[in-house]
């Protein structure tokens, strides 16, 4: 039988199962500070809730968090985090400082890039993730549980000298979140969402919907319910073709939703409430680099207000695509400028030799090198 984890749970639901249970309301909030602010991992560690309570807890939910596997990258660096689950699948989350350390210390301040599904069912010719098909959507504590654990390893390890190890425990690390890990998050749309309410409660994590950015390979009736959401996150459209054609051949989702619906979509997500949306543009040599997609795909983002992030493709075991010439990106990007398009290019030299799943790494770092447009509120 599916058991649900308490960490799935908003706090009106936890309350609800409280109050059935005979419990007064104040043991969710005393819970919720358990799991959210003390991060433990063991009903046990639950010191202010009756034993009895915590009995009850554990015969309803389960409490689970993420195993770390493997750790790569170093403490000032980008670093990515393997994890299993636990029926054994195994994902990944990759943690950005967001100011490199100036003077050796480390930084404190990171955008952490998570994963939603185990595999990916579109397929997207150059990616990874696709590569074996989809497994399973994560549940939406594993989705926060990404946050909470990486949490967990860092926060101990920053040492100012001062804060004692219940101040440290408690420390925020990651504020800003870019869900463009594995999969397809609008293809997980009710655990996403219920996941990103946890993230952003005041009760949960506390981070600000507008430093929480959902990537979408671009399902465009999610789009249109994600902008009937109350919650204002960030939207970025991984378009990597500005043409049918050229979309066409890279990404098979396009052949159910053409530019034209997926424009629409972003459209009326702009219209709510002005939400800002970024365009993720892989390079890829012949394929998408030509100069002839310039200009359609300055209309477009010019039509949306929408800003370009340039990212030279990162090669993948196994496939044929191959990262064009630096300057043949450099090229693109002035002639993007030129048609009065903002836009950036992660330059970075050769490819990242820690990264397996590459393309997490890339994408999530452009975004954190982008604060100003990407992460203000
Ligand atoms: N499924 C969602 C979110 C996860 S993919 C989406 O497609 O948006 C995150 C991003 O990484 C996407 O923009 C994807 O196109 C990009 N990506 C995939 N493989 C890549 C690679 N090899 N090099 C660079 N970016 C890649
Ligand atoms: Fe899935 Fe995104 Fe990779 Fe496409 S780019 S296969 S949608 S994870």
């Amino acid at each position: 039988m599916f058991v649900k984890d308490i960490q799935s749970l908003t706090r009106g639901e936890l309350e609800g199962r409280l109050t059935a249970l005979g419990q007064p309301a104040y043991r969710a909030a005393q819970t919720l500070d358990w799991l959210y602010v003390r991060r433990v991992t063991t009903w046990d560690a639950m010191t202010n809730l009756p034993r009895a309570l915590r009995g009850l807890l554990q015969e309803q939910f389960s409490l689970h968090a993420p195993e770390l596997v493997r750790r790569r990258g170093s403490r000032d660096s980008t670093q990515k985090f393997l994890w299993r689950l636990a029926d054994q699948s195994l994902i990944e989350s990759v943690l950005i400082p967001a100011n490199r350390a100036l003077y050796g210390e480390a930084s404190d301040r990171h955008t952490l890039c998570i994963s939603t599904q185990v595999g990916c069912a579109y397929g997207c010719r150059f990616c990874a993730s696709g590569l074996e098909g989809w497994k399973r959507n994560l549940e939406p504590d594993e989705i926060v549980g990404q946050v909470l654990a990486v949490e967990r390893v860092v926060a101990n390890e920053i040492s100012d000298g001062e804060s004692g190890a219940s101040e440290r425990q408690a420390r925020r690390i990651v504020d800003n979140v870019v869900v463009m890990g594995m999969g397809e998050p609008l293809a997980n749309y009710d655990r996403l969402l219920q996941a990103l309410k946890i993230l952003n409660a005041p009760w949960g994590l506390g981070i600000g919907a507008r430093k929480i950015t959902v990537s979408t390979s671009g399902l465009a009736p999610q789009i249109r319910r994600l902008a009937a959401e109350p919650l204002q996150f960030r939207l970025a459209i991984s378009l990597h073709g500005a043409t049918d054609d050229v979309r066409n051949r890279l990404m098979p989702v396009n052949r159910k939703y053409p530019l034209r619906d997926l424009m629409a979509a972003c459209e009326e997500y702009r219209n709510k409430g002005g939400r800002r949306i970024t365009f993720e543009y892989i390079l890829i040599e012949g394929v998408n680099d030509d100069i002839s997609q310039v200009r359609p795909l300055a209309t477009l983002a010019r039509r949306l207000g929408a800003k370009v992030n340039l990212i030279p493709y990162n090669t993948v075991e196994g496939l044929r695509w191959k990262r064009p010439a630096e300057s043949v990106c450099e090229t693109f990007l002035h002639a993007l400028e030129k048609h009065g398009v903002v836009a950036t290019l992660r330059r970075e030299k050769g490819h990242d030799i820690d990264a397996a799943c590459g393309q997490l790494r890339l994408k999530a770092g452009n975004l954190a090198a982008a604060p100003a447009a990407q992460n203000n509120a």
